[in-house]
């Protein structure tokens, strides 16, 4: 009887549909979807061998390249959200016992040097304060010292807000014969990211920041440096294993799902299974690429620049401070101190979201508390909705205490537009 009312009364809710209030998300990603994407994503299923799906497959790789700006053959999908793409590339480029350099400047270098730790990596860490970003004479001078094998390094690095300039970097590295891989999950689509211009060996990101997809599938590009040494690891499983197959000499990848190995031989003509690609995410990214490259590259670009210039300005008008090397500001997210009258900030972040159903974003570590982060990423990265969010902003602010003159953050992001 009282098993049966639970149930009953279970019953009510789980069966209800799912309908989110919706939201404005200008937080540092997820990011609200384009609806192209969202429309893909209901596309029938189609078998992973599928021809259809194989040419799906080999479209998104060369739409990838034109995103990274790469003539990289290796340009695919890693399923998982960006996370996967890190360690994919990490876990296959790293054998036990490298020397892997990981400059950190905020939480996703952090990231990085848990994942290369533990792929048994000898990791040696140069670190600067959350809010600034690295010359490059210090990477070079970190290189000079620790002869690493792969430096690992973010790129725009959304904790801090800060975007570390890399095109001198990849240079250094190539002279000095190390390999560089780059997280570019924050900036991909938003600010350039030119892979062969500046030296990258291997670039990962995710859908869910500057292309406006759902999170949940990582884009990722390497050059044949780094598929040579994956293919010196190879080893393929049994039971999908052509009978004549030898094993590479080179330590095998202790992550089988990661294995970028056996992912390439899904990816190439062998079109040898490994894990089910995710149908649906293919279908999402290959939308994704689709917007970010039919606005064109640098029309994106210069939309994430002028609207995190028109915020910058109404946020400063309304008189609250900017975090961060201003030379270094990612373009797509900013960071904002919360006024001390507004204690951690959490109060005013939870009723912009209830009363005016917009999401900004909170930090993590040492920035707790101290900031709130803003995207202006993708879909969302548009001028309603940056006048919507300073005029939310002014609004619950001065319901908490803080008053700035009326209407000056708006105003002041209008003359940004106008101009
Ligand atoms: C947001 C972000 C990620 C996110 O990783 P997920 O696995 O998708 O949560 C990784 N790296 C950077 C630099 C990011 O800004």
């Amino acid at each position: 009887m009282i098993m049966n009312n639970v149930i009953a009364g279970q019953a009510k809710d789980l069966f209800e549909a799912l309908e989110p209030e919706p939201r404005l998300l200008m937080g540092p990603g997820p990011v609200d979807v384009y609806p192209a994407v969202l429309r893909a994503m209901s596309l029938p299923m189609l078998g992973q061998f599928d021809p259809q799906f194989t040419d799906y497959m080999n479209q998104v790789m060369a739409l990838y390249r034109q995103i990274y700006c790469t003539a990289n053959h290796w340009t695919l999908l890693v399923n998982g959200t960006a996370r996967a793409g890190i360690e994919a590339c990490l876990s296959s480029m790293i054998s036990p016992g490298d020397r892997v350099l990981v400059p950190i400047f905020g939480r996703f270098g952090h990231l990085l040097t848990e994942i290369a730790s533990r792929c048994r990596a000898e990791v040696i860490n140069i670190e600067t304060e959350w809010g600034s970003t690295f010359e490059a004479d210090q990477v070079a001078d970190a290189i000079r010292r620790h002869q690493p094998r792969i430096v690992a390094l973010v790129h725009g690095d959304t904790s801090t807000t800060m975007a570390q300039p890399l095109a001198d970097i990849g240079p250094i590295c190539r002279e000095a014969g190390a390999l560089l891989y780059v997280d570019a999950t924050a900036t991909l689509g938003g600010m350039p990211v030119e892979v062969d211009d500046w030296c990258l060996d291997a670039v990962t990101a995710g859908l869910q920041k500057c292309l406006s997809g759902p999170p949940g599938c990582s884009p990722i590009t390497i050059n044949d440096r780094v598929a040579e040494i994956i293919n010196a690891r190879k080893h393929v499983e049994a039971g999908i294993r052509a009978q004549d197959a030898v094993n590479a000499d080179g330590a095998i990848v202790q992550s089988n799902y990661f294995d970028l190995g056996m992912l390439m031989d899904y990816w190439s003509p062998l079109r040898l299974n490994h894990h089910t690609e995710s149908t649906s995410m293919l279908y999402a990214a290959h939308a994704c690429a689709r917007v970010v490259l039919g606005e064109g590259l640098d029309a994106g670009f210069a939309r994430h620049r002028s609207a995190s210039k028109a915020l910058r300005a109404g946020l400063m008008a309304m008189g609250l401070k900017l975090f961060g090397d201003s030379r270094h500001r990612m373009d797509n997210v900013t960071g904002v101190y919360i006024p001390e009258v507004l204690g951690n900030g959490d109060a005013v972040r939870a009723h912009l979201l209830e009363d005016f159903g917009i999401e900004i974003g909170t930090s993590f570590g040492p920035l707790h508390g101290k900031i709130w982060r803003i995207g202006t990423m993708g879909y969302g990265c548009r001028k309603a909705n940056i006048l919507r969010c300073l005029g939310a902003l002014e609004a619950v602010m001065r319901r908490h205490g803080f008053a700035s003159p009326a209407g000056a953050g708006v105003d002041a992001a209008y003359t940004v537009y106008d101009a």
